[in-house]
């Protein structure tokens, strides 16, 4: 931790000789297209950092940029919003915290922290050449882990994770609320309740059942026939309710439709009242054995549209799995759809054998969807990129 701090305080003290002592930021000799000119534009022409897109330098200013000062156009917000929590295997997320793309990202070492940079972003925002000295840092944290808000251009909104809430709220056209994430220092194990298929493992292996320091709980249940409001309410609460239809190979003694309609039950059960902020989200997942009708019901009942979530290992059509989830990200991680004709090949044998026939489990196909779960609970350090 102090390692940390240490470091951030020169990283600051070097950004402030850079920004206050050089020629070269604070008099661009000739401002080239695009974000080259945001320090031009800031500098020298004193025009507001708030109307200019900090993803891409554009004066059309839609909207302001959530995490730092700056304006955003109308398409970097549509960039944005789609990346916001679109993780890689290796558990960081996939795109630059700033402009949302970027092909060479910088990793914030916090080891709470998932977010990337990169190079463009930090060499215009904060000054030319940062991104160099940050890859020779043993230990580098990000701008919004820093103690202090400011590092040249680059500075960070107060209140963030409330703004970055509101934007998501006012901006995205899905109709589910997003909860505001969770800093480091407040995040709790998490509670879950798994209906059915287990995802025991897949959250074992993501760390957010640990076996030191605290580690989250999940109860599982095989058979829900006799359980009662009260029950739920005695167990939890809960933070995460799954569901899925039975993992293939498992008896199962019910229609499809059954498990769907048990999960949807539970679920009114486990929800915290209307209104509260506590984030709580719930995923339920078909081995593609509901029928039309039934799928119907589900998107009708959980009030979101499924998404198709694809095994395409070897270039064919391995497996697949439809997901009704509020975790975000489920959507715009997976709207590309493979191909449509091996997918309904695939949901006709499935429904013609029932969900009785191989042994594979649904829950490895959303694994990664839980990532973004890390922004809310507590998790601790796992053998992640072996094990995905
Ligand atoms: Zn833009
Ligand atoms: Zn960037
Ligand atoms: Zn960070």
């Amino acid at each position: 931790m102090l390692a940390t701090l240490v470091l951030s305080l020169e990283a600051e003290a070097g950004m402030d000789v850079i920004l206050v002592g050089s020629s070269e930021l604070s008099a661009p000799p000739s401002p080239k297209l695009g974000r080259d000119l945001i320090a031009y534009e800031v500098k020298v022409n004193q025009r507001n950092i708030e109307d200019i897109c900090l993803c891409c330098g554009s004066f059309q200013v839609h909207t302001q940029h959530p995490l730092f000062e700056g304006g955003m156009c109308t398409s970097c917000k549509d960039k944005f919003l789609g990346a916001l929590f679109l993780y890689d295997d290796d558990g960081y997320l996939s795109y630059c915290s700033i402009c949302c793309s970027g092909e060479t990202l910088l990793i914030c070492e916090n080891p709470d922290c998932t977010r990337c940079y990169c190079f463009e972003c930090v060499d215009t925002l904060v000054s030319p050449g940062t991104s160099e000295k940050v890859q020779a840092m043993s230990n580098w944290v990000c701008f919004l882990c820093l103690p202090f808000s400011r590092s040249g251009l680059l500075r960070r909104r107060r209140k963030w994770r409330a703004r970055l809430k509101a934007f998501c709220d006012r901006e995205s056209e899905s109709p589910l609320e997003m909860y505001k994430t969770v800093p480091v220092w407040k995040r709790e194990p998490v509670r879950v309740l798994s209906l059915f298929g287990d995802i025991k493992r897949e959250l074992t292996s993501l760390g957010f059942l640990g076996t030191s320091c605290g580690p989250g709980r999940l109860k599982h249940l095989d058979d829900v026939t006799n359980v009662v409001r009260r029950d739920v309410e005695e167990w939890g609460p809960f933070d995460l309710v799954y569901g899925s239809t039975p993992p293939l190979g498992h008896t199962c003694y019910h229609p499809p439709g059954w498990y769907l309609f048990q999960f949807h039950r539970l679920l009114q059960y486990a929800r915290p009242p209307p209104g509260s902020p506590r984030p709580f989200f719930w995923m339920f997942v078909d081995n593609l054995v509901l029928g039309t009708d039934d799928q119907a019901t589900a998107t009708r009942f959980l009030e979101t549209e499924p998404v198709t979530i694809q095994d395409l290992s070897g270039r064919a059509l391995q497996d697949a799995v439809h997901v009704w989830s509020n975790v975000p990200a489920v959507r715009s991680k997976h709207a590309a759809l493979g191909p449509q004709e091996e997918l309904s090949l695939l949901v006709q044998d499935r429904q013609r054998m029932g969900p009785y026939s191989q042994s594979s489990g649904p829950a490895r196909l959303v694994k990664s969807c839980f990532l973004p779960l890390r922004e809310y609970f507590k998790y601790f350090s796992t053998e992640l990129s072996s094990s995905l």
